[in-house]
């Protein structure tokens, strides 16, 4: 089916923004690691933009504790894999888009092709180490990353486009095996927060899309949103970095 442009009439109307612009935004290779609080508004952002390569990566099935924030479930799904879910709501809604899926539990190799083979890596999983793999592959590969976590009423995004002048990567956030960004399985998540990162990771994948930069690349911010506190840090090049270290 042909994309018709009228469906994106309104980001049309925006300062900067060609149809040429948005075509070639609208080309570009999503790839979404985790379908959970942060990957359903992500997926549903990025579809209702019209993006025309979105993999959708994770093996898990939804759970009922799933519901009060992964936005894309209902009571009907519980059981089923949330990338197969996903795209049946998505495509749905958004019938000119394609998406691929991953429901399988990938490799190291098969993860770095996919992350090769993409334009822009949103990395939505809910643990370090899965964190720090997909991050260590969008920066081999000058890939941009765009990474969320939610815990309790707190949450933090970063967003690298790892140029080959990037002078950090996501593991120059912290120290080795130290990650604030924790999993949210048993520390509760206030579940609103979840759809805000979630939106905002979204937003910051379509202007990398669109203008191939974003003032948030190569910073943190931090959300507390129980004191409605938001600040944004520069990240510094952590000289003994697990990933550009080399
Ligand atoms: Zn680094």
């Amino acid at each position: 089916m042909e994309l018709d442009y009228q469906d994106q009439d309104r980001v049309l109307g925006l300062d900067g923004i060609s149809p040429e612009l948005l075509d070639a935004a609208q080309k570009k290779n999503i790839i979404i690691f985790g379908l959970g609080g942060l990957g359903c508004p992500v997926a549903l952002y990025l579809s209702a933009f019209g993006c025309q390569n979105l993999n959708f990566v994770d093996f898990d099935t939804v759970d009922q504790t799933n519901l009060s924030r992964q936005v894309l479930f209902d009571i009907h799904d519980l059981g089923q894999k949330k990338v197969a879910i996903s795209k049946h709501k998505l495509l749905q809604r958004f019938p000119k888009i394609k998406i691929n899926t991953y429901e399988d539990r990938l490799d190291l190799n098969e993860i770095n092709q996919l992350i090769l083979q993409s334009d822009i890596v949103f990395d939505c999983t809910d643990n370090f180490d899965s964190r720090l793999t997909i991050a260590g592959y969008a920066r081999k590969h000058n890939k941009w990353l765009i990474t969320g976590s939610v815990i309790r009423f707190e949450a933090q995004l970063a967003v690298f486009s790892n140029s080959k002048d990037a002078d950090c990567c996501y593991g120059c956030l912290y120290e080795i095996n130290n990650d604030p960004m924790i999993n949210c399985e048993g520390g509760g998540v206030f579940p609103p927060l979840a759809g805000q990162v979630g939106t905002y990771m979204a937003s910051e994948g379509i202007k990398a899309m669109l203008f191939n930069e974003t003032k948030l690349d190569g910073k943190i911010q931090i959300f507390d949103l129980k004191n409605n506190e938001w600040k944004t840090l520069k990240i510094n090049k952590l000289k003994e970095c697990k990933i550009c270290r080399n």
